[in-house]
């Protein structure tokens, strides 16, 4: 199991009350830590603008790393550049790019769950768009770790997980029109973005599954079992990459669905096996959404745990 982080992306500071706090990182890394006494963490490089520009239009690079913040700065409402931001953002999409060189230089030795990565990094990512930084987002860090195992790794076909409540507007514009990745989201329906319906396939590359407010670890689990997983197995691909938001949680203040830790190991056992018959293994996984501690905790032990096995 390979752990990816940075302490740059604990002093992105988002200003006081906002729910994407540098709190929630701690927590994470608290939790895993403790956790997982035995698994060693790697510190992520920062992500190059080569890297980033596979994804994201040079406008929003220079916005993002070339304005001197010296005062917090809102982008939007929800969306923040504060002195220590475009340090932390070039982290948390540095440290996908080197978790997708780890996991493909593992395949060739013997230890399985070397094939497996997770980074505990913030600012996140999934909302970002190839020219727009929204709903607390900079740089799009799943879709560049995506973009660097397409083409630094020649992978014909990735896919990417996406189980945070939130849909991942900013993934599936980026690869809408890329059938080398498949984008595969639940979420809860009504709540922002307001995209991710059913409707939206992309060039048949997109599956989107929209909850209700209330429902829990039933539905989750049924939406994919049911809908988003027997895609993901047809789609036979080389790397998994996850979306790992823990904000569907019961506890999570920012929306309404009722799903458990439990629920998420359940998947992540789902996707490691999916991963050992069509991947050699390779999964990465990155952090998104998730704003109760609490449930942070619990689920990102979950998750990591069951990556881990
Ligand atoms: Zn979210």
């Amino acid at each position: 199991m390979q752990l990816f982080s940075h302490p740059a992306c604990l002093q992105h500071d988002t200003g006081p009350a906002h729910a994407e706090r540098p709190a929630r990182l701690q927590a994470v890394l608290d939790a895993l830590g403790n956790a997982f006494p035995q698994l060693a963490w790697q510190q992520a490089p920062r992500a190059s603008r080569g890297q980033l520009l596979r994804v994201h239009d040079d406008a929003l690079l220079k916005m993002v790393l070339d304005t001197k913040a010296e005062q917090l700065i809102a982008l939007d409402p929800d969306t923040v550049l504060s002195p220590h931001s475009a340090e932390a953002a070039l982290r948390a999409a540095g440290a996908g790019v080197a978790a997708v060189d780890a996991v493909m230089a593992a395949t060739r030795d013997a230890a399985a769950d070397a094939r497996r990565a997770f980074c505990a990094v913030r600012p996140p990512g999934h909302h970002a768009t190839a020219q727009v930084a929204m709903g607390f987002c900079l740089f799009n860090n799943i879709a560049v770790a995506a973009a660097h195992a397409l083409d630094a790794h020649g992978l014909a076909r990735v896919a990417v997980v996406d189980f945070d409540v939130h849909h991942g507007n900013g993934t599936q514009a980026i690869f809408a029109n890329d059938p080398r990745v498949l984008y595969l989201s639940s979420h809860q329906m009504p709540l922002y973005p307001d995209t991710g319906y059913e409707s939206e396939r992309g060039v048949g590359n997109v599956h989107n599954a929209a909850l209700r407010p209330g429902a829990g670890g039933d539905a989750f689990r049924g939406a994919w079992r049911d809908g988003l997983l027997p895609v993901l197995d047809d789609f036979r691909p080389q790397m998994i990459l996850v979306s790992a938001g823990f904000d569907a949680h019961r506890l999570d203040p920012l929306a309404q669905l009722q799903v458990e830790a439990d629920d998420y190991a359940w998947l992540t056992r789902e996707l490691v096996g999916l991963a050992d018959r069509h991947a050699q293994g390779r999964i990465v996984s990155m952090l998104e959404g998730g704003y109760d501690l609490t449930a942070l905790a619990h689920s990102s032990v979950a998750h990591v745990g069951a990556l881990a096995a």
